[in-house]
């Protein structure tokens, strides 16, 4: 998933990135509200990581500013631990959950996964569509029970498919989603990546898990395809 952090302090900025990415996410990081809220406008993120306490835009405002510009990515948001009053105004201004300072990075990590499994609809935190099973806790994928190994880049391409099993998902969407803003940018090795994910997933060539539409993008299949005879 792609996650924009916006936190002045460059320490625990860096260490949420860090965290962030070594989870499996593509992180945008901004130092400031006005920088933030321009990230927020110009990368799609599925979530953002807010600071309340922030210099240009305050984070009240930037959230303020992010929802009645119509942004409905889950928003949580950092707060200090002595001010309530601060984790209130935040979640009226429209943020979806709070971790206050000081925190162990595997609490936001931890809330970070359940806003967006919730976000996606998933109460669960292990994803299955037909014979494939991920889990979002170990990042463990199986096809019918067999272990698969992905490259951390694969796991972030099959998670953002098994979260929106049975939709279309553009190249141009999974180039947003999976590549960071400063990395190269080509549509045409989304192709080779969803060609070693499909062989990775399915080396025998039976199920098909990722169907491709012409010039419209990938769909995974939440269900597993009737058997063809003619292939048994
Ligand atoms: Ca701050």
């Amino acid at each position: 998933m792609r996650i924009c952090i916006i936190e002045d302090e460059p320490v625990l900025r860096e260490q949420l990135a860090a965290a962030l990415r070594h989870a499996g996410h593509t992180v945008d990081a901004a130092a400031d509200g006005t920088e933030g809220l321009y990230a927020l406008r110009e990368y799609a993120a599925d979530l953002a990581i807010v600071d309340l306490g922030l210099p240009g835009i305050a984070g009240l405002e930037l959230i303020r500013t992010a929802r009645h510009e119509g942004r409905r990515l889950p928003i949580l948001i950092l707060t200090a631990r002595d001010r309530w009053q601060e984790k209130v105004a935040g979640l009226v201004a429209g943020a979806d959950d709070y971790v206050t300072k000081p925190f162990q990075v595997e609490e936001v990590l931890a809330r970070v996964q359940a806003l967006i499994r919730r976000a996606a609809g998933y109460a669960d935190p292990v994803l299955r569509a037909g014979p494939i099973t991920l889990d979002t806790r170990t990042q463990a994928v199986s096809v019918e029970g067999r272990a698969v190994e992905l490259t951390s880049f694969e796991y972030r391409m099959l998670e953002y498919l098994m979260l929106r099993a049975g939709q279309v998902v553009s190249k141009g969407e999974l180039v947003d989603k999976l590549y960071e803003h400063d990395a190269e940018r080509d549509s045409n090795t989304i192709e080779v990546f969803v060609g070693r994910l499909r062989r990775k997933l399915d080396p025998e060539d039976r199920f098909h898990p990722i169907e491709t539409l012409r010039g419209r993008g990938y769909r995974l299949q939440p269900e597993a395809p009737a058997a063809d005879p003619a292939r048994a």
